[in-house]
């Protein structure tokens, strides 16, 4: 049995495994990202980290590592992650391969979940899929004739900077109206703060409205939150719509926190749909909740070590 270490990198934590070659998670750690360091301190700080949780009689001989993009994937570096200060343009495939001697991998975090969802998950079978998350941001991951789809800087997937609403919101990537300020968690809860006057339920509530809360008036029945709820699965579904029209995928996985509503937010993306895809290639294709869950990043991370 082959083992391998897996990393994925969020902005408030990080979470690591020791995996089997059949996606198995064997062991696995969840620590805050601001107590592994900056620079290269974080580089020490992981390679201890994962040899202190391997078991006892287990030697892994590679590591995957799904992070926030953009990266700089040919080098194994990341650029400049908007929410992860002192991780700027750290090499970590070098870094952590001189360390621990052995090869490692470095993949966009929505790319690493979309291999783990596509071998272990949801997409299982399916040699043309796409992994889609809808969490605070949005990102794709790509697989066509059995194979990932990473583009020639790696950096292909990017499905939350399409425009979705030219002149729309400005986004942190420097587009304006991109699909991510128009249906992602951070997107739902800006519209309901725009919206709080003209909602009952959100007038009521005391605190900050976040997409838990507009799903949670949409299942009070609050026509407001139905209305912001749809136009976030409207501009998913255009979305999706180009995928299907330019990919023929058989299969469209949506995971992500905000997902994880499942038919609250399924459902009107599915009733959108025949808007924005052609028939014939919409009817050999299926939309489906995530398998994975929470794990979903480490199993990733796993299947990409499993690529080495
Ligand atoms: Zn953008």
């Amino acid at each position: 049995m082959r083992y391998v270490y897996a990393i994925d990198v969020g902005g408030t934590k990080v979470e690591m495994a020791v995996g089997d070659e059949t996606g198995r998670l064997v062991a696995t750690r969840r620590v805050p990202t601001g107590e592994l360091g900056r620079g290269e301190a974080i580089l020490d700080a992981l390679a201890d980290r994962l040899r202190a949780l391997t078991p006892a009689g287990i030697a892994p001989d590679a590591v995957g590592v799904g992070s926030p993009g953009p990266l700089d994937s040919r080098a194994g570096r990341l650029l400049k992650p908007s929410n992860l200060p002192g991780w700027e343009e750290l090499a970590i495939e070098r870094g952590l391969s001189d360390r621990l001697r052995m090869p490692v991998v470095l993949e966009n975090d929505a790319t690493a979940a979309a291999l783990g969802e596509w071998q272990y998950g949801a997409g299982r079978g399916a040699d043309d899929m796409v992994y889609v998350t809808v969490s605070t941001g949005i990102g794709a991951g790509l697989i066509a004739h059995g194979d990932l789809i990473r583009g020639t800087a790696a950096n292909a997937g990017e499905l939350g900077h399409v425009i979705a609403n030219p002149g729309g919101v400005r986004c942190h990537c420097g587009l304006t109206g991109c699909l991510e300020t128009e249906a992602s968690g951070t997107a739902l809860a800006r519209m309901a703060e725009e919206r709080r006057e003209a909602s009952a339920w959100f007038r009521a509530y005391d605190g900050p409205l976040e997409a838990p809360e507009v799903f949670e008036a949409l299942r009070a029945g609050d026509t407001v939150a139905r209305e912001i709820v749809r136009h976030a699965a409207d501009r998913l579904a255009w979305a999706f719509g180009l995928l299907v029209n330019l990919m023929n995928p058989e299969r469209i996985v949506v995971g992500g926190g905000v997902a994880a509503v499942g038919a609250l937010l399924l459902d009107p993306i599915r009733e959108a749909m025949p808007r924005y895809a052609m028939p014939d290639l919409l009817s050999s294709m299926t939309l489906v909740g995530a398998a994975l869950g929470a794990d979903v990043g480490v199993a990733g991370a796993v299947a990409v070590a499993l690529r080495a």
